[in-house]
């Protein structure tokens, strides 16, 4: 009779993993389809903590990310857990000492901590863990295709505990999952910043230079206020390239944009819109404004100094047109303007600002 109960137990049990391991595969695919489809990371992330919590009901769950800088973990996922207790570990410094999940980040190994209470790693932390109710804590960092963390996965029970197999099992197919979702995320990213910033000079290009425009032509329409563009070219910037060679040419590209960048405001939006122009348009500014605008600008670029191995470059500059939106004009006719101001400016002389008349 025992038998028989232990033979029903145990083909029960292998009935459940066969189903657990069915679940796990469906998901698996349904989260690759998603992350093929752009789905957001957000998404993707929870997702992967639920499929973990539903099979083992006791686990609570976190994913933290990796920061830019490395240094420190910020939310990925946490749906389970108590909100005070993934604000506290939100932004934390990683390090050895700093929980399971730190110190997992810092030393890029798996971390498992049976019982909290008792743990080193968990000292500075366990006023936080009592408070939230949590005993043990495995994590695990998640690593990219080329071997860089990307940030942890954690499981949390409320009783201290070892993994099982099972449970490394889960451990892993959250993992591989997390990595090819924030890696996939990562690429997107950098195709989109490739899509609308100069690679050069990391500035908006003229395709996002318009956009972004186009948005403040609409605001500006819409409440009110003044409106000024400048366009500038750099100077016999042919002879320039003839001169030091094409490398010295985009060293000198980047020095103007990074006075470009320290001259304006943040409201600005500044786009290098051709090999060796650049526009600017200047939100609530009026004609005036932007004339002392693309004075300062044009003084500062006839100061710059681009130093190489061999040489010091100083003698670059640029002419100005500016234009005043006087005409509730769209961002092409205001740059057509603009250039014609611009033409003046190169006709009459160079390194000199002049003003679109109507
Ligand atoms: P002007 O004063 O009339 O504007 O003369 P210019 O020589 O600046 O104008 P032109 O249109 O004759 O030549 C522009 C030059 O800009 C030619 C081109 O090789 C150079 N240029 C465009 N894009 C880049 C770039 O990304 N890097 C470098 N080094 N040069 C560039
Ligand atoms: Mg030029
Ligand atoms: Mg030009």
């Amino acid at each position: 009779m025992s038998w028989v109960g232990e033979k029903r137990l145990s083909n029960f049990s292998d009935i459940t993993s066969h189903w657990k391991n069915e679940l796990r595969n469906r998901s698996h695919d349904n989260m690759l389809e998603m992350v093929a489809r752009g789905t957001s990371l957000d998404d993707i992330l929870n997702i992967i903590i639920k499929t973990i919590e539903v099979e083992d009901n006791s686990s609570f769950c976190s994913i933290l990310l990796l920061s830019e800088d490395e240094k420190h973990l910020v939310m990925g996922a946490a749906p389970s857990l108590p909100s005070f207790y993934n604000d506290a570990i939100n932004g934390v410094e990683i390090g050895i000492g700093v929980g399971s999940c730190g110190t997992a980040a810092y030393l890029k190994e798996r971390v498992i901590v049976e019982n909290i209470m008792e743990h080193e790693y968990w000292k500075d932390y366990l006023e936080l863990a009592v408070k939230a109710n949590l005993k043990s804590c495995w994590s695990e960092p998640i690593i990219s295709s080329d071997g860089k963390i990307l940030g942890t996965f954690a499981i949390y029970h409320q009783n201290p505990r070892v993994p099982k197999k099972e449970d490394f099992d889960r451990i892993n197919f959250a993992t591989n999952l997390a990595s090819i979702a924030i890696e996939n995320r990562k690429v997107r990213k950098e195709l989109e910043y490739r899509a609308y910033f100069d690679f050069l000079t990391a500035l908006p290009n003229r395709r996002y230079f318009i956009e972004q425009s186009e948005l403040e032509i609409s605001r500006k329409l819409r409440y009110g206020g003044s409106l000024s563009l400048i366009m500038f070219d750099i100077d016999h910037f042919k002879i320039l390239n003839d001169n030091y060679g094409h490398k010295t040419g985009d060293l000198v590209l980047q020095k103007i944009a990074d006075i470009t960048r320290s001259v304006l405001r943040d409201i600005d939006i500044i786009g290098r819109i051709g090999g060796e122009e650049f526009a600017i348009l200047l939100p609530q500014t009026d004609i005036n404004e932007a004339k002392n605008v693309a004075e300062r600008l044009r003084l500062e670029i006839s100061k710059g100094i681009v130093k190489t191995n061999k040489e010091k470059v100083t003698n670059f500059t640029a002419s100005f047109g500016i234009v005043l939106d006087t005409k509730n004009k769209n961002i092409d006719e205001l740059l057509i303007s603009a250039d014609t101001a611009l033409y003046e400016a190169k006709n009459s002389g160079r390194n000199k600002v002049c003003t679109f008349n109507e």
